[in-house]
């Protein structure tokens, strides 16, 4: 459009993912192009995201690769001076880049089942592997927590304004699953409420968003408490998702499914 101003980093980043698919227009393309060639921090922040959307694309091995996804791109990201400033300024873009390449990757494999049936439960694996991703996102993340915690009063009220929807935090941590933190997420096409809880080294990630026009699995349930719940694995991680009210929740760790379970009992037992 004349007499717009070029696009600055920001402008950058949350077109970055559009800009490696090529579904930007020809201009937008050319602009972005143009400013890569003369930004060192978005060209980075550029290879980043592919490495990221290869790691995920390429699934990875059937055993916990949390560590091994954080050193492989620890190795990629010298430790520098500038680690603090380049996570401060991606962070913003980094969410919603997320969010549409987790969209992508989950759609896409949709597209090969033309029947209603199979369409659904293709949804359901993708809410799972959806799950799963957004635990993988938040680990390789070298600053993942957009808010460190000392306690959930103060993770709570910091979710005001950022999302659309309150979510209903069920468990404040204990000694034996602390919480660590929280972030803004996604979920598919909406915003979501992520928080981090561990269980001795292993992080656990719960995340709290709208539930209506989820495929949501109707079998295989079991109860815990007084929901519901649905149980799995994928890629070497336990996945627990429920629903309760007009909110889903989904809790990924690569933490046995008997102690991912003692978690879920303590969320779904209050009232
Ligand atoms: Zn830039």
């Amino acid at each position: 459009m004349p007499g717009e101003t070029p696009m600055n980093c920001e402008d950058v980043r949350i077109r970055l993912l559009d800009y490696q698919r090529g579904r930007l227009t020809l201009p937008a393309q050319a602009e972005v192009r143009t400013h890569l060639n003369g930004c060192a921090d978005c060209t980075r922040a550029d290879a980043v995201e592919q490495e990221l959307t290869s790691v995920l694309e390429h699934r990875l091995p059937q055993h916990p690769a949390s560590l091994a996804l954080r050193r492989r791109l620890a190795a990629e990201w010298p430790a520098s001076a500038t680690e603090r400033s380049w996570w401060s300024r991606w962070k913003p873009s980094l969410v919603p880049a997320v969010a549409a390449a987790a969209v992508v990757l989950v759609a896409a494999p949709v597209l090969y089942y033309e029947r209603a049936a199979s369409r659904v439960a293709s949804e359901r694996a993708g809410m799972v592997a959806e799950a799963v991703n957004d635990h993988l996102r938040v680990l390789s993340s070298q600053h993942p927590l957009d808010i460190e915690s000392g306690g959930l009063h103060q993770v709570k009220p910091w979710f005001e304004g950022r999302l659309d929807f309150a979510p209903v935090v069920p468990f404040e941590g204990d000694a034996d699953f602390p919480l660590k933190g929280g972030a803004v997420g996604y979920f598919r096409d909406r915003k979501a409420a992520v928080f981090v809880y561990a269980r001795r080294l292993h992080p656990i990630s719960l995340l709290v968003f709208r539930a209506d026009g989820l495929a949501w699995p109707a079998r295989d349930l079991t109860r815990i408490g007084p929901v519901e719940t649905h149980a799995t694995a994928e890629r070497g991680f336990n996945v627990i998702m429920w629903r309760r009210g007009e909110l889903g929740y989904a809790l990924v760790s690569d933490v046995d499914a008997r102690e991912l379970g003692r978690l879920a009992a303590r969320m779904t037992a209050s009232p």
